[in-house]
């Protein structure tokens, strides 16, 4: 991509009303669009790094069985009305509207309910299960705190996976295949070692659901970590005879500030049994399904990613993320021998599937590195007048600022 063309433009200064770090940064480098408190659009740098974020969490679902669909904005208010989960008092979260024909409409806040009604028109028999679906959708949700930027939307990107199982043996080993994939993404993501994971309230079986909180000042959660064990629980947790149950010692508690990036339950049959998800088994005896639901922020992750990496020049990403792996900034003026040295690296770069935005403008050299680095590519290939003339390009990377000299042919491998 040449940054000439590229229709994002960095600026100098955030929203006046965002308060939130990773939203200024995100907004300052182009990669979102503030449209309203908690509402974003994502431009073309920040689409690449969702993408890339999507890509991930796609990989490791599939991986473990996960079979994708997606499923719709709209929802049926009498579905929800059977599990009590429309009226107001119980869900102050809708964004509610009236169909033009008459009768009521909501925008998803979940999807348990609607994946529960389509699953009982394919699920009859013991035979049909195990199975988990997943999806990445975006999920609106009223919120009254919308002051952490893109970690807190009104209207936001979530994958939501949900199990099924016909015993509690099999639920327990999705449940576990589940949550080894979500720690192989956050390794992926570069987060595993502050994300931990959470003892929360609301399981069936262990009477604990799990989140996973990474650390971060901007987190709106307070977690209790015992590092040696790399655990946590919340503050619901934090009783004695909770403790107790899960062997943990309150001595060895830190306290510290988290975000939850994503979060596992144990749903047992409360779905299915309201809403008649049901099959037979090897007898021919009728039993409620046994269901799961995971969730991984996806829009939020790009807010915490910021939140965790950016330094005080701007973003930096993770590889596995970045927009772009490379950052090409041409010296030279159009015509000259830099900006041809230049024009036919970011060629031969693109061609050998290195992905490259190629900072093509007429700008001063110290606009340019300043531009670079609030953008946070990892690598930095500087094109002057040294490199055009003898082939050995300055590389700078975006993480600790280490400048070496790379040989042509080494920038490809
Ligand atoms: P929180 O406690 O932060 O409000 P939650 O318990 O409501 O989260 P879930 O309903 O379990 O979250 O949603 C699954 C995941 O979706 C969360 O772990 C989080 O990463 C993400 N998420 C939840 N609410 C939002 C939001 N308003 N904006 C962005 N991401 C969100
Ligand atoms: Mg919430």
């Amino acid at each position: 991509m040449r940054q000439s063309r590229l229709f994002t433009k960095t600026r100098r200064e955030a929203p006046s009303d965002e308060t939130a770090k990773n939203a200024q940064l995100l907004v300052r480098a182009g990669y979102i669009h503030k449209e309203m408190a908690g509402v974003y659009s994502y431009l073309p740098l920040g689409l690449r790094t969702l993408n890339k974020i999507i890509q991930i969490i796609r990989e490791e679902m599939d991986a473990v069985g996960g079979q994708e669909i997606i499923m719709t904005a709209l929802q049926d208010k009498t579905l929800w009305e059977r599990t009590d989960r429309w009226d107001e008092t119980k869900v102050d979260i809708w964004f509610k509207m009236k169909f033009a024909g008459g009768g009521d409409t909501g925008l998803a806040i979940t999807h348990e309910e609607p994946l529960t009604r389509i699953m009982t028109a394919h699920i009859s028999s013991y035979r049909d299960l195990p199975t988990m679906v997943y999806q990445f959708q975006n999920k609106f949700r009223n919120e009254l705190r919308a002051k952490s930027g893109v970690m807190r939307g009104k209207e936001f990107m979530m994958k939501d996976l949900y199990s099924f199982a016909k015993s509690d043996e099999e639920h327990e080993a999705q449940y576990a295949a589940v949550r080894a994939a979500y720690v192989r993404i956050f390794e992926r993501l570069g987060l595993a070692g502050r994300t931990y994971p959470t003892f929360a309230s609301g399981g069936v079986f262990s009477d604990f659901s799990e989140e996973f909180q990474t650390l971060s000042e901007a987190g709106e959660d307070t977690i209790y970590v015992d590092e040696k064990k790399h655990i946590a629980v919340n503050r619901e947790v934090l009783t004695d005879e909770a403790l107790a149950k899960l062997g943990i010692d309150r001595a060895t508690l830190v306290e510290k500030k988290a975000v939850e990036s994503g979060n596992i339950f144990h749903l047992g049959t409360r779905f299915s049994e309201t809403l008649g998800l049901s099959f037979t088994d090897e007898t021919g005896a009728k039993k409620p399904v046994i269901m799961g639901s995971y969730g991984i922020g996806v829009t939020r992750m790009v807010g915490i990613l910021t939140e965790v990496f950016a330094d005080e020049k701007g973003l930096v990403w993770p590889e596995s993320v970045a927009p772009f792996a490379v950052h090409l900034v041409s010296l030279g003026k159009e015509g000259d021998e830099i900006s041809k040295t230049a024009d036919t690296l970011y060629d031969d770069l693109t061609k050998a599937g290195v992905e490259v935005l190629y900072d093509d403008r007429d700008l001063r050299a110290g606009e340019k590195f300043a531009e670079s680095d609030l953008l946070g590519i990892p690598k930095r290939v500087v094109v002057g007048k040294d490199a055009a003339a003898t082939g050995v390009f300055e590389v700078v990377t975006r993480l600790n600022g280490a400048v070496e000299k790379v040989p042509r042919e080494q920038l490809f491998s």
